[in-house]
């Protein structure tokens, strides 16, 4: 499946906020929110546009995208599902991209970005159920078991999987075990445990169901 391949930290310039895209270094002092917080740019700093209507129902929407490295298509059928489930679709939408497999990983703490747990799946280094998952989108329901893949238990990237808790500590419908390297899917997140960023996933609804 494809994915944005370009600048991440001009995406979070974009948004005007953090979007945690870049591991580590978004919380030091390097993150170019803290030194550059103005749109990317040739007139990045000299442009101060409002932003009303059809502009704000925009950002929200490529914030949530950009913020769960999916693209347009995906970000589309994702709120078509939510949209045909029972219930509210903002809050539907956003809990089936919180319960991504590379979103997941980060959340436990087993990537330091999504991109960096997206490549963790990707490689085969995870199993869910027991079965090897290498499919970054796939979504965890209630009871799934999440655990790094026998043969990857050694690898250095999972190893400092495990001391990578600082700044995600893991949300209580997460269950980990953090020395086996393996966790439990306790319930379906809640819409207040679901994201680092404020989102108003309202206007999100409005600008697709114009
Ligand atoms: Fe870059 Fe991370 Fe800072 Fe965003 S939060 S600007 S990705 S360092």
């Amino acid at each position: 499946m494809a994915r944005y391949n370009g600048p991440v930290c001009r995406l979070c310039r974009r948004e005007a906020m953090k979007l945690f895209l870049k591991g580590e270094r978004c919380f030091t002092e390097k993150c170019a929110i803290e030194k550059r917080n103005f749109p990317p740019g040739q007139h990045g700093k000299a442009r101060k546009p409002k932003i009303v209507g059809f502009g704000l129902q925009l950002r929200e929407k490529q914030k949530a995208k950009r913020y769960y490295g999916v693209l347009e298509g995906q970000f589309r059928n994702i709120f078509k599902k939510a949209s045909l489930t029972k219930g509210v679709t903002g809050d539907n939408m956003i809990n089936m991209l919180e319960r991504r497999l590379d979103n997941v990983l980060y959340r436990l703490g087993f990537g330091t970005s999504r991109n960096q747990a997206r490549q963790i799946v990707r490689h085969g280094h995870i199993t869910v159920n027991g079965r090897k998952c290498n499919i970054p989108s796939f979504v965890v329901r209630p009871n799934d078991v999440i655990e790094v893949a026998e043969k990857s238990k050694k690898n250095p990237t999972i190893i400092s999987a495990r001391d990578t808790t600082a700044h995600a500590p893991s949300p209580n419908w997460l269950e980990v075990d953090r020395e086996n390297l393996k966790a439990k899917v306790l319930a379906i997140p809640r819409r207040d445990e679901l994201v680092q960023i404020q989102l108003n996933e309202q206007l999100i609804v409005e600008l697709y169901n114009k």
